[in-house]
């Protein structure tokens, strides 16, 4: 078993620290004015994480949404910190009515998704003959491969473009044995785009839903780990939404009902505006500094370790 990571496959055990979901680059028509798009204030956020106790993390920046392999790469070396890189679609109100990833079917996006785990990913994809042609390269001149497959869908809703995404994932899946990251919003249709990649052929404990936390209910989130799935929790310093307290107390409610083998944590700050290194507040290295410490006051070292550590670790595995 191995991680495959931006410069190159790793032991699992020898991953550490994971935070399963940040973004090192991000454009996208949603976030206009937001945009994560330069490598040395990137490359400052990363060593602002590394600082604050992660190791690794999973750069969830997936085509089409400004991702640069190549300065990941970079960046990656640089910071020291472990990267695993991210191919598939974001839900589909991230593409522009012209983005050329429309045009493609399941059998095409899904040959992008396999070549961007066993080749590499491409140098540039502005169209779909970049997203075929000359692969990244690492500070190495190695190919820069992504280890993680993800997608996404909207609120109560898998549009026909979120659809074939998630066919192709399921297929790029059979041939790579990556595991599917999948975006929901506020964690609505979490039980149906389980069943549709189940029915795909996708095992549930090779699928980790994203952004759960967004609708913090215990029970749910128990009936969803049941059946295998990976819960990604991440919506913490959103104190318009809610409050860390509540974060805290739906992690321990998890770890009460038995299953904090199936959690996940990470920052998903995402925007230019909340990077400390791009001037705002409060940068990538917050989570580790000032929220992994309340959990391990609340929850102990044991399952937070399994939280930031194992579970992470054997999501990864391929
Ligand atoms: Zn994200």
């Amino acid at each position: 078993m191995s991680v495959r990571t931006v410069l190159g496959d790793v032991d699992p055990s020898a991953l550490g620290t994971v935070n399963y979901h940040e973004h090192l680059f991000q454009v996208s028509p949603l976030l206009a004015g937001d945009e994560i798009d330069d490598e040395s204030r990137s490359g400052e956020e990363a060593t602002l994480l590394r600082g604050s106790g992660f190791a690794a993390m999973i750069d969830a920046t997936p085509y089409g949404l400004g991702r640069q392999p190549a300065a990941v790469a970079r960046i990656s070396a640089r910071a020291e910190l472990t990267v695993v890189g991210s191919t598939g679609a974001h839900r589909e109100a991230h593409y522009a009515d012209d983005h050329w990833l429309r045009g493609t079917d399941a059998a095409a996006r899904a040959a992008l998704f396999t070549a961007d785990i066993r080749d590499g990913m491409p140098a540039a994809e502005t169209s779909l003959a970049e997203a075929r042609g000359e692969r990244a390269v690492g500070p190495s001149g190695e190919p820069v491969r992504a280890g993680l497959i993800k997608t996404g869908i909207d609120y109560w809703a898998i549009t026909g473009f979120e659809r074939t995404t998630l066919e192709a994932a399921a297929a790029a899946h059979a041939e790579t044995g990556a595991p599917i990251m999948v975006h929901l919003e506020f964690c609505t249709a979490a039980h149906e785009v389980l069943d549709l990649l189940v029915g795909l052929g996708v095992a549930a404990d090779r699928v980790v839903l994203a952004h759960a936390d967004r609708d913090p209910d215990p029970e749910l989130h128990a009936e969803l780990a049941a059946r295998g799935a990976y819960l990604g929790y991440d919506g913490i310093a959103r104190a318009k939404v809610r409050s860390d307290a509540e974060l805290v107390d739906l992690t321990a409610a998890l770890v009460e009902s038995g299953h904090s083998d199936r959690l996940l944590l990470g920052g998903d700050v995402a925007r230019r505006s909340r990077y400390v290194a791009y001037g705002g507040m409060p940068g990538l290295g917050h989570l580790g500094a000032r929220y992994v410490p309340r959990l391990r006051r609340q929850l102990g070292d044991a399952a937070v370790d399994g939280i930031l550590v194992t579970n992470p670790a054997r999501l990864l595995a391929v």
